[in-house]
């Protein structure tokens, strides 16, 4: 029992939920019997962390004013209002704490509020904790997915928890599993890419490696699988805008990953999209919240709004008049706690008075978010020892896991008469430029500025591995609307007296950028071109005639058929994260054989948005009559310094019953002269349904090693959670018919080996 006086007043408190010993039931329970509704909801509401929120104040664009996005928040509140609610207990998470010392300064003031609850910490750590000075900043998740190796993800994602919680956080805003289909779209570097299989894999690994099976313990965090539901296909391909969808291709591509991330890694949170949904705000939908991932795919957590985006049900969507019956439709829809600050706790009183809100529905919310604190530990160690994070975070282990992510999630999409791997000594003078050679952006989104030391740029790595060749840079600046002409020029004069030239061009995601960032969240595109005068740079330094190779650094897929009809060989290195520039180096000069496939379809003109490897038949019934309807590089597609072949596919029956399964075998053999990794793909068709499906759908693959020379058979089971799909009316059925098996090194027609399967 502890006596506190609040307010004036004596009050009287039983500490029994702060023994660690009883059951967390138990202790939620002593604990919501001595809370009042205004300490409940308290429990629901999230503020931004101080620093973050004085950096936030600055920076604040009159766009961002005028449209509303941080209305509210930036208009009466100063720090010092926020930590006098704070240690009033009126406020119950954090988002963006930045530092360690920031944490438990936080985590001091709860403690001093009546009932001493600690504060949950969310933080965007989507690949890393980047956000936070000197963490290990992992490949972007596109880069990730393009390894085909869940098994790297969880452990980048279980490094990344012991990194959070050594700096004071304890929720991960991550895994993004939307399904991403539109290149103008600026987030699709923080997504898994376009196949629901792959981001399913990639979000399952994701989510156990951040929380594991329980995430009780001080090195686990909570996940966050966001956002529901489809925001990756936006109209016009800008954040947030509204999206329409037949229910059967809802649940068959967007929904099909939060399904198996709740049914296998079981996320504690999950985030709503900004987007509407055929014509409701995903943050009001009560049918997506409650009724299907809550009760039909049976989630158990909490779920948290995106930044104003239940207010926005009535500002944006206009659905209600105001904000306050917002939030009573996003809290009754399912929401449990209202993400940035203020006006919330107010209206959510005001509704549970008035009745139009249920306590029971308050209690739930604060149910659930106390039951995390619990398990996180919080209650036992809030605060965390400075003097220890050094010895946790970016250390050679997790660099080492950084490192081997970037090695395998890099991919070569162009090798003319092998002009790849360099041959140490074969060019005396090789040209090294371009506006991604020596900056941060190989970092990806999500990330602040880092210690310089914790970065291997481009150049760096190059200039590691290129002896006993000589390395000229040539710095055309790196904000790319608006490159250096005069330093164009020089390029261009130096590539004449050079033996190669290596040319570093892209995106730019890096959040330091703020004003000149071409890619990343809000950083939506008309044109997925390459963005300035890139395009000139690289046509002049191809005229000096000697051989270039181009690097791409970018997190969204760029259209670019000039490069790869007129460069020799061309690698994508996605967002290859801070060892990037080692990995990428070691790649070119054959240190590292290349073996990363492609997530996202790479189309060859904005034009071709909609053109995803798993399209339904018709897609292409007519051709453009301005250009070829072919992307420019398939999903699944990447190749490497030696050469794979695939025989001897077998199915281990040809008919089966529905609810049986086979066993399909095919033998892959290293035909090149050197070691190799290769990703065996498996794809299905149905060859015909009563609702059409598409052309083909990726349902397992597998990466494995491969001496030169040595060959191994690798098996894969089909059974009806691969052939099954949700018809049109949103049944979820396996109909009889032939279906064809496809397994190869890409989802191209002629990389896939195919054999037929009935099902009776
Ligand atoms: C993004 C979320 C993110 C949140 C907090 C939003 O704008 O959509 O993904 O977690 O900001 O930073």
């Amino acid at each position: 029992i502890s006596v506190t006086e609040v307010w004036g007043q004596k009050q009287t408190v039983q500490l029994a939920y702060l023994n660690p010993r009883l059951p967390i039931e138990k202790r939620i329970e002593n604990l919501m019997s001595q809370m009042t509704l205004k300490e409940k909801i308290a429990q629901m509401s999230q503020y931004v962390g101080l620093e973050h929120m004085r950096e936030a104040e600055k920076n604040v664009t009159e766009n961002e004013l005028l449209n509303g996005h941080a209305r509210g928040f930036y208009k009466d509140l100063h720090s010092s209002g926020v930590e006098r609610m704070v240690a009033g207990g009126e406020i119950g998470s954090f988002l963006h704490v930045l530092t360690a010392t920031e944490a438990n300064h936080l985590q001091s003031l709860a403690e001093k509020s009546r009932l001493k609850i600690p504060l949950l910490i969310g933080i965007d750590a989507i690949h890393g904790n980047g956000l936070v000075r000197g963490s290990t900043i992992y490949p972007s998740p596109i880069t990730m997915a393009s390894t085909f190796a869940p098994g790297l993800v969880e452990e980048a994602a279980r490094q990344t928890a012991v990194e959070m919680r050594a700096t004071g956080s304890h929720w991960a805003f991550s895994p993004n599993i939307e399904i991403a289909r539109d290149a103008r779209w600026g987030r699709v570097g923080e997504t898994f890419g376009e196949d629901p299989s792959l981001v399913s894999q990639m979000g399952i690994a994701m989510i156990r490696g951040l929380q594991t099976n329980d995430f009780t313990g001080t090195d686990k965090v909570l996940a966050c699988a966001k956002h529901l539901v489809a925001g990756g296909v936006p109209a016009n391909g800008t954040n947030a805008a509204p999206v329409e969808l037949s229910e059967g291709e809802l649940r068959n591509t967007y929904l099909a990953p939060f399904k198996a991330a709740i049914r296998e890694a079981h996320p504690f949170t999950l985030m709503p999209a900004h987007n509407e949904l055929n014509g409701i705000p995903c943050h009001g939908n009560k049918w997506l919240m409650t009724d299907i991932v809550r009760r039909e795919f049976g989630f158990n957590g909490f779920i948290v709004s995106d930044w104003m985006d239940m207010e926005a049900i009535s500002t944006r969507h206009r659905q209600v008049e105001n904000v306050k019956e917002a939030f009573r439709l996003s809290v009754d829809g399912g929401v449990d706690m209202h993400m940035h600050g203020p006006v919330f706790a107010g209206n959510i009183e005001q509704l549970t008075g008035e009745g139009r809100l249920s306590v029971a529905r308050v209690d739930s919310a604060c149910y659930r978010i106390l039951e995390a604190k619990f398990k996180l530990g919080l209650f036992e160690n809030r605060y965390v020892d400075e003097k220890m994070i050094h010895k946790v975070v970016f250390t050679k282990e997790h660099q080492q896991t950084a490192l081997e992510i970037a090695r395998r999630g890099i991919v070569l999409l162009k090798n003319e008469n092998n002009l790849l791997p360099i041959r140490a000594g074969k060019y005396r003078r090789i040209l090294v430029t371009g506006p991604n050679v020596n900056n941060q952006s190989i970092m990806g989104d999500w990330v602040f500025d880092q210690p310089t030391e914790n970065v291997w740029t481009v150049l760096k790595g190059i200039q590691q591995e290129a002896a006993p060749s000589e390395v000229n840079f040539v710095d055309v600046g790196w904000n790319l609307r608006n490159l250096d002409e005069k330093k164009i020029e020089e390029a261009v004069s130096v590539a004449k007296s050079s033996d190669l030239a290596i040319v570093v061009l892209g995106e730019d995601s890096f959040r330091e950028h703020w004003e000149e960032k071409t890619c990343g969240e809000n950083r939506d595109r008309m044109d997925i071109t390459l963005w300035g005068k890139q395009n000139a740079l690289i046509e002049s330094i191809q005229k000096a005639g000697i051989p270039v190779i181009v690097v791409l650094v970018n997190g969204r897929p760029l259209a670019t058929p000039w490069i790869a009809e007129n460069i020799p060989a061309i690698v994508e290195a996605w967002e290859p994260g801070s060892m990037g520039g080692k990995a990428l180096a070691e790649i070119l000069f054959g240190k590292v054989n290349p073996s990363g496939k492609l997530p996202v379809t790479i189309p060859r003109h904005v034009g071709q948005i909609s053109t995803v490897y798993n399209h339904k038949p018709s897609l292409f019934l007519h051709p453009y009559i301005d250009g070829e309807k072919e992307p420019l590089y398939s999903f699944g597609y990447g190749l490497s310094y030696t050469s794979f072949t695939y025989s001897d596919l077998k199915v281990s029956s040809s008919a089966i019953k529905a609810g049986d399964s086979v066993t399909l075998t095919v033998t892959i053999t290293n035909k090149g002269d050197r070691k190799g990794e290769e990703v065996a793909q498996v794809y299905i068709r149905d060859d015909y349904s009563t609702t059409t499906r598409p052309v083909k759908e990726l349902k397992k693959f597998k990466r494995i090693v491969l001496d030169k020379g040595q060959k191994q058979t690798i098996s894969f089971t089909i059974g009806k959670e691969e052939l099954a799909y949700y018809n049109r009316r949103a049944e979820y059925v396996l109909e009889s018919g032939t279906f064809t098996l496809m397994v190869g090194s890409s989802s191209l027609d002629k990389d896939l080996l195919k054999t037929k399967l009935t099902v009776q």
